[in-house]
């Protein structure tokens, strides 16, 4: 299928692409990392950009460096570049297999860790060529209807990045710009239960990077399941990440999960209860029964939220597994 016509342009500089994003209509231009979501969409008629401001160009988000006791990864940087940089691997294990995990090679070739914090919802209904006279449009297309919850007020498409998980359970902050200057939000701010708009980010923002702090004595996993084994989106990924401390017991455990809901989310009901459990085989099992009884997951692709659910606990056991939690104390 042939792309419309747009104009592209490949600023050098962040100035310049602000400078770009604000000459032009912010309803009809677009920031494109690596184009692999965007371009999909454009080609679906999902999206219809006049612009496409392009920020491969730009050095100041294409770096990973260590910056005191934090690690800045540029909003630019491909996914093959964050999972085989260093940094990446010797202090956030978990975030270079997330990136490994997108997609195939060439995905991770183009597509940009900002990108993936940045992505769009996605649905059965959405994301595919127009329906020619069978189904009322959705909301995110316009109408007023959701064809996945019938009576649902908004739009319920799901979110599901494999990376941003990875970066809530690590308390990341991500470095926003606009024409007036930067600000800076912990991640965990950034994202809101809505299909049609997943994430805060307004029209003259570009993502600049994440800030990643540096915890010494870690332990992570990233587990995920999906329907294919290559080249497909997770159905459920769990980020889970818990301190050592010294006495050794375990601390300040932060588990995050996505495509449950249309936002990544952080899953505070269970790790209060893994804090004030012994972490014993049985009681663990026990603590993730009821740390995910009451998270609200529907029916999508076809994926009944009870299956969803106790794949989600399988995850959540294999991780905390992983970080060799069970039969250690939770404090
Ligand atoms: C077949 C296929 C399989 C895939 N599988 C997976 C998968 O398993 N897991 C997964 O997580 N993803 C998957 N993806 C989605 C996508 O490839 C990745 O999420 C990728 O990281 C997106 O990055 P990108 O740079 O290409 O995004 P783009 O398409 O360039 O942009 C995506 C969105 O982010 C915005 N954006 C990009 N950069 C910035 C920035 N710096 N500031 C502000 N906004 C920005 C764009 O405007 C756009 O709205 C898949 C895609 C395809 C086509």
């Amino acid at each position: 299928m042939h792309l419309k016509p747009f104009t592209y342009y490949r600023p050098k500089s962040l100035a310049h692409a602000l400078e770009l994003l604000q000459s032009s209509d912010p309803k009809k231009s677009m920031l494109m990392g690596g184009g692999t979501d965007i371009l999909t969409k454009m080609k679906l008629r999902l999206a219809r950009p006049v612009a496409v401001i392009s920020l491969r160009g730009l050095t100041e988000l294409r770096k990973i460096e260590q910056q005191g006791q934090e690690v800045f990864i540029g909003a630019a940087c491909t996914l093959s570049e964050v999972k085989e940089s260093n940094l990446v691997q010797h202090f956030f294990p978990i975030v270079a297999e997330a990136a490994n995990r997108v997609g195939s090679p060439q995905l991770r070739n183009m597509g940009t860790i900002g990108g993936n914090v940045c992505l769009d919802t996605r649905c059965l209904y959405y994301n595919q060529l127009e329906w020619p006279g069978s189904l009322m449009p959705c909301f995110k297309r316009g109408g007023e209807k959701c064809h996945v919850v019938k009576k649902g007020a908004r739009c319920y498409a799901l979110y599901c990045a494999d990376i941003p998980p990875t970066l809530l359970s690590l308390d990341a902050h991500l470095i926003i710009a606009k024409p007036s200057g930067e600000r800076e939000i912990p991640i965990v701010d950034f994202y809101q239960d809505d299909g049609i708009s997943c994430n805060c980010l307004k029209e003259e923002e570009v993502l600049v990077g994440i800030k990643v702090p540096i915890r010494q004595n870690t332990v992570s996993s990233y587990k995920r399941f999906s329907i294919r084994g290559a080249i497909d989106f997770p159905f459920v990924g769990v980020a889970i990440s818990i301190e050592r401390l010294s006495n050794g017991h375990y601390g300040n455990p932060r588990i995050a999960v996505t495509g449950l809901q249309s936002q990544p989310l952080r899953l505070r009901a269970l790790e209060l209860l893994l804090e004030s459990s012994h972490a014993g085989e049985k009681e663990i099992e026990e603590v993730i029964e009821q740390g995910v009884r009451d998270i609200r997951i529907v029916r999508h692709y076809g994926i009944s939220p009870s299956y969803r659910r106790n794949v989600l606990k399988v995850l959540i056991d294999d991780g905390l597994e992983e970080c060799n939690i069970k039969g250690g104390r939770v404090k």
